[in-house]
């Protein structure tokens, strides 16, 4: 295998794109470089793993993901992509996700009949009086988070259903987590035309004609061995075809002069040092740690404006517990104020190939946390005996049900989306782009934008283009919404009856 050095005696000016980071935005970069014929190193700090936060880690023949990862998207290319590394190991999964609250559980996506049934007769009026209150004298320009799902649920509804796992997830009040974040990401509900649509009877659906709306609540993809499986295959076909992925490779330094990145420093595990040069970079890396490695610095006010974006992260427990069947769900969200678990994953729900074995379940306890809180530097055995309790507690097994556990801690899960977030990063993607044109940003990270994979994806496959082809692709442009994550619109049924995809928005919206 070609080292990270060896690049360096690369000419500079010859095309070879050194990639840093060998996630989904990284190893998706390095894979369309390499059909255009540009010769490519990707450079992983990891030792082991390929994927980033989408990998899929093995311990004692149980595979869990860093939180589970759906397979879906918008982009029929993106599709097309999975398909074309993953052929038959990329499975339909059926989905069932749910929110545990108040002992009882509730559909996720919401929806109004299940939610106000479970919530009872008092609580329903309270909730349908607050909606009504909304819908009359909405927030106008909502800022916040609070804000913008009071518009949508009612604040009745916020409070039950996003308060609590708000503050889980992001640390912090609701009051402070930017509007932008709920647009993005929380599907907005009409609880009038649901509550019509449970009441009165359904119009038959014109066969053939129209669109039906399939909630992504039904299924998505997902490989047999869990969404790491899609990365290491694009790692072994990069390394077949002749690039070069070299793992333990940290970067320590991105080097400039004259307007332009001419290489990077990396170490290894074992300290050693080398340089590795060439004519373009692709920067996956959080944009904070970017500025920060630059050398020479990049001006304070570009320094500054990094150092302010903020990041929350995560830690999951993956307990293996001595039961067959536990619930239905692929995943529950926890919204229960008397533990501090958020969500649990059980993988056998998502591809039975994930266990060792099939008589047992594995559990993944996620926990979101700051790097350096109580719970990041608690044990990973304080941490397994936390998952146990709250498993016990949350009347899903007995305490001797759980046979072991392991422990994965994710620095840098989400970039924080607060109120000033949008200004530090126009500064940070202003100077890059004036300074150093031969320096790209992708991926989630590396543009600090909450996304799932085909988004860092896309981004990724615009850049290599551009680089490889002249192309003016921009991948700032790449958009994420709320329909783009809980929604697909179908068009049509294919011959087997199967809904399928309407054909992926063009590029074209994409272009300077
Ligand atoms: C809990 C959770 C659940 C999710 N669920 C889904 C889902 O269901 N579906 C979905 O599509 N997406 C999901 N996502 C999002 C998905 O994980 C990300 O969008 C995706 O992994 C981002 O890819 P990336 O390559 O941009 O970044 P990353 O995955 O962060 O990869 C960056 C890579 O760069 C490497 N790196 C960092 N610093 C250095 C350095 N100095 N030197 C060398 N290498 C370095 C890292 O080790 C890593 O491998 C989820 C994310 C989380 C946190």
């Amino acid at each position: 295998m070609q080292q990270p050095g060896d690049a360096q005696s690369q000419s500079q000016h010859a095309q070879h794109v050194v990639v840093m980071g060998a996630g989904p935005a990284g190893l998706t970069a390095a894979y369309e470089l390499q059909k255009h014929a540009v010769p490519v190193t990707v450079l992983e700090k990891d030792p082991q793993f390929v994927g980033g936060i989408s990998r899929t880690v093995e311990h004692r023949g149980y595979r869990f993901d860093i939180g589970g990862h759906r397979f879906f998207s918008k982009s029929q290319e993106i599709e097309d992509l999975w398909s074309e590394v993953l052929g038959n190991e990329l499975r339909t999964c059926g989905r069932l996700s749910r929110i545990y609250y108040r002992n009882r559980y509730f559909d996720y996506p919401l929806k109004a009949t299940n939610a106000l049934f479970n919530l009872g007769p008092f609580e329903t009026i309270r909730c349908m009086s607050s909606y009504a209150w909304a819908r009359i004298h909405p927030v106008k320009n909502p800022q916040t988070l609070e804000d913008w799902v009071s518009n949508q649920f009612g604040h009745r509804l916020f409070s039950i259903f996003f308060e609590v796992y708000n503050e889980k997830v992001w640390g912090m009040s609701a009051k402070e987590v930017s509007a932008d974040w709920a647009a993005q990401r929380i599907k907005g509900l009409n609880l009038g035309a649901a509550i019509k649509g449970a009441l009165l009877p359904k119009p038959k659906a014109k066969k053939g004609k129209g669109t039906v709306i399939t909630t992504l609540i039904d299924e998505f993809r997902y490989p047999r061995l869990g969404p790491g499986q899609m990365w290491e295959r694009v790692r072994d076909i990069l390394r077949e075809r002749g690039q070069t992925v070299a793992m333990g490779q940290s970067v320590e330094a991105i080097r400039h002069a004259n307007g332009r990145v001419t290489s990077v420093t990396v170490r290894d595990a074992q300290g050693n040092v080398s340089e590795v040069g060439g004519s373009d970079f692709i920067s996956t890396l959080p944009v904070r740690e970017l500025v920060d490695k630059l050398e020479p610095a990049a001006p304070d006010a570009v320094r500054q404006a990094a150092n302010s974006l903020r990041y929350r992260d995560f830690l999951t427990v993956a307990v293996v517990v001595n039961k067959d069947q536990m619930f239905p769900d692929n995943w529950i969200y926890i919204h229960d104020p008397t533990v501090k678990v958020g969500r649990i994953q059980n993988f056998k729900n998502w591809s039975k190939d994930m266990l060792a074995d099939p008589k047992t379940t594995c559990l993944g306890m996620e926990y979101f946390c700051f790097e350096g809180d109580g719970l990041w530097t608690s044990s990973d055995q304080d941490l397994v005996e936390l998952a146990r309790r709250e498993l016990v507690a949350l009347g899903m097994c007995q305490p001797g049900d759980v046979a072991w556990g392991v422990v994965v801690r994710q620095p840098k899960a989400y970039p924080v989306y607060d109120d000033v977030y949008k200004q530090h990063l126009k500064v940070v993607k202003d100077y890059v782009e004036a300074n150093l044109p031969n320096l790209w940003l992708v991926g989630r990270n590396g543009m600090h934008h909450y996304n799932n994979q085909d988004h860092s994806m896309m981004t990724a496959l615009l850049v290599a283009r551009n680089i490889a082809t002249g192309a003016h692709f921009d991948p700032w442009k790449v958009n994420t919404d709320a329909e783009y994550h809980e929604e697909a619109r179908f068009d049509e049924e294919d011959r087997s009856g199967r809904l399928v995809p309407k054909a992926a928005p063009a590029l074209a919206h994409v272009e300077k």
